[in-house]
């Protein structure tokens, strides 16, 4: 889901409508050495005919060719951008790292996939059915798993329905997809993506949209790894356990940045294998992660906070950091992300707008895509929904971005990055690297009863007396917030 926050306004001008013409008219030295205009290569229009000629007798001789060898393909016209958005889709998985529909048969269907009267197959209202899916040519999507932050949990140690629900929306969206077999496969590895992807189906994965839907337990997070969540964003729109969100300090907060408790999260995340997702994150939280993370990590659904002021984007000094940190940020479609001050106006531009600003400070081994459907109230003007993904591509391609770095945005990044956790996960684990068992401070546990079978004899020595109801479930402590920074 995205934020109910407020945007958070400045004065920023049109600086990346300014930045989209410089990329456009090859005008900006820094611009020019990312993007590759195709027009821009040629002398006018002699050397234009000529390529077309060319390109014209090569189709003529490889088309018979072609059908004899379907690996090869007829030579294009580069500007033919409907033709290349389609061949780069089909040679490689366009990889979505955030959308809601589970959110929707949550509380559309009661989670009721068999009886319902909404057939996935169909084309249904809202931004996502496995009809426009397809259209879509989407190899692979993480679907979130969001249930919201509970405000009536004022202590760690509050009873709350997070965690039951969270699993509830894992059950669901595992359920989803083993329904639909022709057209979704459940993944948990890269390389499942990729067998799925050649096999003609969209890889379908799990991410945790908030370290509240775990709990504060760092033992949670190796449960919900075990059921096949894959990332886990670090907090969603409230402070939890582990650090600091954004909202928090869009409503005029201390940004405390990541807690003692996230640190050792991190660590067991690296441990597991469980990618790190800093989207709605505070950008103290997203600093402080990025100076300890082992491994790669991302930002399933953020923008660039230079092209659009709002605090759950990305500052430039953490762009240039991810470029250390080798992870990916994946371009989300939220208007209001895009364009804090006329979020109404935004358009497939304002996305390129900020997948531009971020390949420029962080490389095109850094960039992705994170839509956010089903989970935003209004898509942009060209990404209406997820059969659009297309038109994305398109617009890239007809801003001269080159189609070995589109192949990298849409889905190659995120590949390399989850390889590379996978890797290191192993390795951690090889090197004998114990569970980890933190906890938050003023976590509260069972004391016992004066009849058990002690282990101890501090144990014993310390029981705690039946009170008048018979009762002995004497639970101390109360994990508080704000939880405690580490220095
Ligand atoms: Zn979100």
């Amino acid at each position: 889901m995205s934020d109910t926050q407020a945007p958070v306004h400045t004065s920023n001008g049109d600086e990346h409508r300014r930045k989209a013409s410089t990329a456009v008219n090859g005008s900006d030295t820094h611009d020019r050495a990312l993007v590759l205009h195709p027009s821009s290569q040629s002398n006018g229009i002699t050397s234009r005919l000529r390529s077309v000629f060319v390109a014209a007798s090569l189709a003529i001789i490889l088309t018979p060719l072609s059908l004899i060898w379907p690996g090869i393909q007829p030579p294009l016209d580069p500007s033919n951008y409907s033709e290349r958005a389609r061949r780069i889709l089909k040679s490689t998985p366009l990889i979505d790292g955030h959308n809601d529909l589970p959110w929707q048969l949550r509380v559309e269907l009661h989670n009721r996939l068999y009886d319902s009267k909404a057939d996935l197959e169909t084309k249904l209202l809202g931004h996502t059915d496995l009809v426009r899916l397809r259209e879509g040519m989407v190899g692979g999507q993480f679907w979130s798993v969001y249930v919201d932050c509970d405000v009536n949990q004022k202590h760690f140690e509050d009873p709350s329905w997070v965690v039951r629900d969270t699993l509830e929306q894992i059950d669901v969206t595992k359920r989803f997809v083993n329904e639909h077999p022709r057209h979704l496969m459940y993944c948990q590895t890269p390389s499942c993506v990729r067998k799925s992807f050649k096999m003609g189906k969209t890889a379908s994965m799990i991410g945790i949209e908030g370290g509240h839907q775990v709990g504060g337990s760092i033992a949670s997070i190796r449960q919900v790894f075990n059921l096949g969540a894959r990332y886990i964003t670090m907090t969603h729109n409230c402070d939890n356990a582990f650090g600091t969100a954004a909202s928090t300090v869009a409503a005029g907060n201390q940004d405390v940045g990541l807690f003692k408790l996230g640190y050792s999260a991190v660590k067991e995340m690296n441990r597991l294998g469980m990618i790190i997702d800093l989207s709605h994150v505070s950008h103290q939280t997203m600093r402080d992660i990025l100076s300890v993370a082992r491994t790669p990590v991302i930002f399933s659904h953020s923008g660039a906070y230079s092209v659009g002021k709002h605090l759950r984007n990305a500052p430039d000094d953490v762009l240039r950091s991810m470029k250390q940190n080798g992870g990916v940020v994946m371009a989300t479609f939220v208007n209001k992300f895009l364009k804090p001050d006329s979020p109404d106006t935004a358009s497939v531009h304002d996305v390129i707008d900020h997948i531009l600003h971020i390949a420029d400070l962080c490389g095109w081994e850094c960039v992705g895509i994170g839509s956010d459907f089903s989970g935003m109230p209004h898509a942009p003007k060209g990404l209406e929904d997820v059969s659009k993904f297309p038109n994305l591509i398109e617009a890239l391609l007809e801003r001269g971005v080159t189609d070995e770095q589109i192949k990298l945005l849409v889905g190659e990044n995120l590949l390399r990055v989850w390889g590379e956790i996978e890797k290191k996960a192993k390795h951690f684990q090889a090197s004998g690297e114990s569970p980890v068992e933190d906890e938050y401070e003023g976590r509260g546990w069972h004391m016992g009863e004066a009849g058990d079978p002690w282990m101890l004899r501090e144990s014993a020595d310390t029981r705690v007396p039946k009170d008048a109801e018979g009762l002995s479930a004497v639970i101390q402590g109360r994990g508080s917030f704000p939880a405690v920074k580490n220095v």
